[in-house]
């Protein structure tokens, strides 16, 4: 007898999107999509609660969300990792009700059950893993998972959550248009600048890629967050409405069954125009009635579709001039251009993309899967089964805490390859301080107020010390995923403190890049507001050091009342506020006191007091 085979890890890449899922899997060189039953490779990202108690994912729960609005959630991608008071508008919005919960986090209300984002994308998971166990016989628990190159900390995290509540372990959070350009053989091998333009159901995404030996770094990204399909089957659904009304047809467009009826037709109309000159539709809606009212038969023609759709074609085109604006480049320095999207099929998009990149776009790969494709190359990596590539990412925005007098102290900055991770120490301000306030921020700028706060947590346990004498190493660690884990430890005493960071709220694309641009516009008056906080800082510390010098050191009295003085002044400065400036020439008199004293215990006391301030 001889032993089964041992079987090769299974790791699938799941494209887990705001309109539609899928998985695939990569098998030797290559990658193919887990269909369903019915051969159909899409899984609409919907799930409904029915009433009647069951919980429908998918192309059932797409059809439902008519007739069952504020129980049928889609689009929930665009709640994961956010906080209510950043969904502001979005949350209006939405059909479904939309509650606060803890820590100002969404919760999505269905009858007495408040579920997370979290919790309903886990489902759509769930449907994603089931139809890939079906479609390979196999069961699956490991997955690399795509998330938009926007999506920041928080909202990467909480993805990854949402698999792990799935029953997946996700071995990677990889960007989606890193995935396309894999899908499409740029893999890292041939350096260059890929433009991948993603026009989903609906969502916009235009993201520059810059590939350097292997490395995939996001050099600009831009997009509507409020622009797909969704809204090209809008002007059909009018149009549909329009030709009913003018029929004299009594089937009334309220009714959520005609809607869907209307809306699932405009969706067929526009996917036929895709490939067919013209498109009719023959619909019978009046369910109940015997006139015949309900019945219509509407012919569109491709042209009539184009003009409808232009201005929102152009808009997109819009984004991705500025995205290439903002990424330092001209139009003609990009390499590669990437179509994703099922929207990218409409011919017009692709020929108006087409006319202002000046080059063909990559086809072959059907647009609507190239991301999952593409995780599952990455996957397949992972799984150990191509050694040939390495995939590497970078974080979007610097990350740090926050120091004395409200200064942020960058560990990692942008642009840093992921994974990485820094060890930076820092003490405590106030004698006998026994627990520290760690705050952790992210952004370009130099001061807190204007950076984005992620979190914050306390270290405990410190053992009552003179200010600047504990230790405290912390560690700030970005995995492969993107994800930050701040860690805290008392070095001197080895006392470490239990720390978690809970990421408060996630970033939109927009916020990312204004924050980006208002670090740039403000340069000049963050540094002058950084050296004032340095200033002070450094004041504050002679303060304190010449004071505790003036302990240790047995000076005369004329020596000590010299000393006295100038602290007596520079501290006369701080409780009234002095600029920078003045606060310099205090420091220096106080410097040039100390220095003058013949044996020079008091400056190399304070010099010594000093430098432990510093490492705060
Ligand atoms: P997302 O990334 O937002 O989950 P997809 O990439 O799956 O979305 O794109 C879904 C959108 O693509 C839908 O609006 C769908 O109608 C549209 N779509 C799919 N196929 C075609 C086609 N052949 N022509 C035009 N639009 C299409
Ligand atoms: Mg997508």
């Amino acid at each position: 007898m001889s032993s089964p085979p041992t079987p090769t890890p299974l790791v699938v890449g799941i494209d887990l999107g705001t309109t539609n899922s899928l998985a695939a899997v990569r098998a030797g060189k290559g990658a193919r999509v887990l269909r369903d039953r019915d051969g159909e490779p899409l899984i609409p990202s919907v799930v409904c609660f029915h009433p009647d108690g069951r919980t429908i994912v998918g192309r059932e729960a797409k059809a439902l969300r008519l007739s069952h609005p504020d129980r049928t959630v889609f689009s929930v991608k665009r709640l994961i990792g956010r906080s209510v008071r950043d969904l502001d508008a979005e949350v209006r919005s939405l059909p479904y009700r939309v509650v606060a919960g803890e820590r100002d986090l969404p919760r999505v209300q269905i009858g007495d059950r408040a579920l997370s984002p979290e919790a309903i994308s886990a489902l759509v998971l769930q449907e994603v893993k089931a139809t890939a166990e079906q479609a390979l016989g196999a069961p699956v628990q490991k997955a690399v998972v795509t998330v938009p190159a926007w999506f920041d900390d928080a909202q990467r995290q909480a993805t990854k959550d949402a698999a792990a509540l799935a029953g997946l372990e996700c071995l990677r959070i990889l960007n989606e248009p890193t995935a396309a350009a894999l899908a499409y053989g740029i893999d890292g091998s041939k350096d260059g600048t890929a433009l991948v333009y993603d026009l989903g159901g609906g969502t916009f995404d235009v993201s520059i890629l810059r590939i350097d030996d292997g490395v995939f770094r996001v050099l600009s990204t831009a997009g509507d967050t409020h622009l797909g399909g969704d809204d090209f089957d809008n002007l059909l659904v009018d149009r549909i409405l329009a030709s009913f009304a003018k029929a004299g047809s009594s089937a009334r467009p309220s009714d959520p069954y005609v809607l869907q009826a209307v809306r699932a037709a405009a969706e067929s109309l526009k996917i036929r125009l895709s490939t067919e000159g013209s498109a009719t539709l023959d619909l019978d809606l009046d369910l109940d009635s015997t006139d015949g009212g309900g019945r219509l038969s509407l012919t569109v023609t491709r042209a009539e579709f184009e003009a409808a759709i232009a201005p929102l074609v152009q808009r997109t085109l819009d984004c991705v001039q500025r995205a290439v604006k903002d990424a330092g480049l001209r139009i003609d320095q990009i390499d590669d251009v990437v179509l994703v999207g099922g929207s990218t099929r409409i011919p017009l998009v692709r020929e108006r993309l087409e006319a202002l990149v000046g080059r063909k776009p990559h086809t072959g790969v059907d647009p609507d899967l190239a991301v999952a494709l593409g995780a599952s190359i990455q996957a397949d990596v992972l799984a150990g089964n191509d050694r040939s590539l390495l995939l590497l990412d970078v974080i979007p925005l610097s990350l740090g805490i926050e120091t004395l007098g409200g200064a942020v102290q960058k560990l990692i900055l942008r642009n840093s390859t992921i994974p990485t991770s820094r060890t930076e120490e820092f003490s405590t301000g106030v004698d006998g301080q026994t627990s520290v306030d760690l705050a952790i921020y992210q952004g370009e700028r130099e001061l807190a107020r204007d950076c984005r706060q992620l979190g914050r947590f306390k270290l405990r346990g410190i053992p009552a010390m003179p200010a600047g004498l504990p230790r405290i190493a912390v560690t700030f660690l970005v995995d492969a995923d993107g994800v930050l884990r701040v860690n805290a430890r008392e070095t001197r005493t080895g006392v470490e403190a239990g720390i978690q960071v809970v990421p408060s709220y996630g970033l939109s694309r927009d916020e990312v890049r204004q924050m980006m641009l208002d670090s740039i516009e403000n340069a000049q008056a963050d540094y002058l507001a950084r050296e004032a906080i340095d200033v002070r800082n450094k004041a504050e510390a002679m303060v304190r050091g010449t004071q505790k010098a003036l302990q240790m050191a047995e000076l005369p009295p004329d020596q000590t009342y010299a000393v006295q003085k100038a602290v007596k002044a520079l501290q006369k400065l701080l409780a009234a506020n002095a600029e920078a400036a003045a606060l310099k020439a205090g420091c220096d008199d106080l410097t040039k006191v100390t220095a003058s004293i013949a044996d020079d215990v008091i400056s190399s006391a304070v010099t010594k007091a000093l430098r432990e301030e510093e490492q705060r």
